[in-house]
């Protein structure tokens, strides 16, 4: 029964990222359909004009929109089907994480004495990229000299990723709805409003949590906590982890 809630859970997040994409290619479509009719009306009478030059380069640069939509579904994709577990540390997920977060200057990483080499059986890559997307967020809320700092600490079971930003926080509204399939409070074409949705996705799946805590004008700071080892069968989490050493 787990296994099958598990697996329609990750169906319905994989749904979730199809209808977006479709939402989100609609509008550049249209616009290439509109422009590529006028452009043939404009050859078929015979008249080649500067209008249809800059017709042409309208639908390219629509079509390089559609393409960067689908470029950022198919990270969002990876995220969602997860991946081989692979036998890990602590410190390495936090690195690969960390690694294209944003300006290396900007965010500063702190382990915990022990907690870089405590060891973590994890989807290494799909996971780092949902820290990952967590850290960006840190970023992109701060102003142009963003500090953000990662914080970790770890026991033998658990391990704990703090990302502390002085960025714009959050108000009560955007607090309620984080995490909310295509929320986002940022420019269109900037976010997808994936980000949370699926790391939040991924963590529960592993058996561990993902706190929000901010102060509008202060600054937010994300608690994401996880197990080191994976929980036994049966476990919330767990679902069909264990055994098959694969998320999808
Ligand atoms: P996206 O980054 O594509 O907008 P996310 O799901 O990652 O989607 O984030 C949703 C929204 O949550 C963001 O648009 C932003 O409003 C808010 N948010 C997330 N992290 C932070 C943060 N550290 N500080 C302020 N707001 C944040």
């Amino acid at each position: 029964l787990a296994d099958l809630r598990a697996r329609s859970e990750r169906l319905e997040s994989l749904g979730t990222l199809a209808a977006g994409a479709a939402h989100e290619l609609a509008t550049p479509l249209s616009t290439i359909a509109v422009i590529t009719q006028e452009v043939e009306r404009e050859l078929s009478s015979g008249k080649l004009t500067d209008q249809t030059i800059s017709d042409i380069q309208t639908v390219r640069s629509e079509l390089d929109r559609c393409r960067d939509i689908l470029d950022r579904m198919s990270t969002d994709a990876g995220l969602a089907i997860g991946e081989t577990l692979v036998k890990t540390t602590v410190g390495e997920l936090v690195e690969e994480a960390v690694d294209g977060a944003g300006d290396p200057q900007a965010i500063q990483v702190t382990f915990a004495d022990g907690a870089a080499t405590v060891p973590l059986e994890a989807p290494l890559h799909g996971l780092a990229q949902a820290v990952r997307g967590i850290i960006k967020n840190a970023v992109d809320a701060s102003g142009p000299q963003p500090r953000v700092e990662c914080r970790v600490t770890a026991s033998n079971d658990r391990f704990t990723l703090q990302v502390q930003d002085s960025g714009t926080g959050m108000d009560a509204e955007t607090l309620r709805r984080i995490g909310e399939p295509f929320f986002t409070t940022k420019e269109p074409g900037k976010g997808t409003g994936l980000g949370v949705f699926l790391a939040r996705n991924i963590i529960e799946r592993l058996g561990g949590t993902l706190a929000f805590s901010s102060t509008p004008g202060e600054g937010t700071c994300v608690t994401i906590q996880l197990p080191t080892r994976l929980p036994a069968p049966g476990q919330a989490g767990a679902s069909d982890l264990a055994g098959h050493g694969q998320l999808f």
